[in-house]
């Protein structure tokens, strides 16, 4: 379509220009990776009666859902409450195939088209849930409208954009989402580490990235064992840590608490990993003193070693 004309707007979407950019529109497509943004624009098309094409996908997965069309729900009457920053894992983090990302994109052009000519869209209402990896579409319906929804009820409280950052607890991107879930002294840089490797000082290296990511690169040091795995108190896992623990321990004549350094890619998973192993009763594991190493994987790429992998 030789017609079509694009108009970028470089820069992140903020409340105070949101509204004024959304107006100039008819429908809109949100294809944003993050909490604060999905709140943002849907409060904004909700005050300026757009629809809203709204797609996510993260890993093997996409999603699709049209809001606030023709009386149906927006993405509030589905989630009131922002998620708790600690549960939501973004692209940054999780990554995404680049082929689904591809398909859920193109299936919310189609639905840009059919509202735009009138032909009304298939989604309001309903979600479509891709899964990539067993080649399977589904159709869920959602929840109606909310008559006491914050910003589309029948006497909303939300009647001008917010501060979304702080309303959901976290970055309006997915690109500086540092966590902090532990105090300092259960941190270590990865030039501490570093300095600790380097002195020979008994410890045990816990990687808790998901397996796919501990086949592209790893320190060969390091015990290899999934946070879902830690989360879920597998047996197996549990105790293949509790053995290297013990190895490391017979190295080691004194009564102290053994380190336990925790790594990941972005240091985000292993303060949640470094909380469970705290709260692991002693006879699991042995007596640890659990501490998490800032920044993970990527901060010992580019501050320590420059020829670990990054990705
Ligand atoms: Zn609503």
């Amino acid at each position: 379509n030789s017609a079509v004309q694009y108009v970028p707007y470089r820069g992140a979407l903020r409340p105070r220009s949101a509204l004024r950019l959304v107006r100039q529109y008819d429908i809109v497509a949100d294809c944003s990776d993050n909490v604060p943004t999905r709140y943002l624009v849907s409060d904004a098309c909700v005050l300026a009666g757009k629809p809203l094409v709204s797609g996510s996908a993260l890993r093997l997965e996409g999603q699709l859902a049209v809001y606030n069309y023709r009386g149906g729900p927006c993405y509030r009457c589905l989630f009131p409450r922002p998620p708790p920053p600690d549960t939501v894992t973004n692209c940054a983090d999780g990554g995404v195939l680049g082929a689904v990302t591809g398909i859920i994109g193109c299936l919310q052009a189609l639905e840009v088209l059919k509202i735009a000519s009138g032909m009304g869209s298939s989604f309001s209402g309903y979600m479509l849930m891709f899964d990539a990896l067993e080649g399977r579409f589904r159709n869920i319906k959602l929840r109606p409208r909310r008559a006491d929804c914050a910003v589309c009820g029948d006497s909303p409280s939300v009647t001008c954009l917010q501060d979304y950052e702080a309303f959901c607890g976290s970055c309006a991107t997915d690109k500086c989402r540092a966590l902090q879930l532990l105090p300092g002294a259960d941190r270590v840089s990865v030039q501490q580490y570093k300095a600790l490797l380097d002195a020979r000082v008994p410890h045990v290296l816990l990687d808790v990235r998901p397996q796919v990511e501990a086949e592209i690169c790893r320190l060969p040091h390091a015990l290899h064992v999934p946070l879902r795995c830690l989360q879920d108190r597998d047996h197996e896992s549990l105790q293949r840590l509790q053995k290297r623990i013990c190895e490391e321990k017979q190295r080691t004549d004194d009564q102290t608490p053994l380190p336990v350094y925790v790594v990941c890619k972005l240091g985000n998973d292993s303060q949640k990993a470094v909380k469970i192993l705290q709260e692991l009763p002693a006879e699991e594991i042995g007596s640890v003193v659990a501490k998490d190493i800032r920044g993970g994987l990527m901060a010992w790429a580019t501050k320590i070693d420059s020829t670990f992998p990054q990705y």
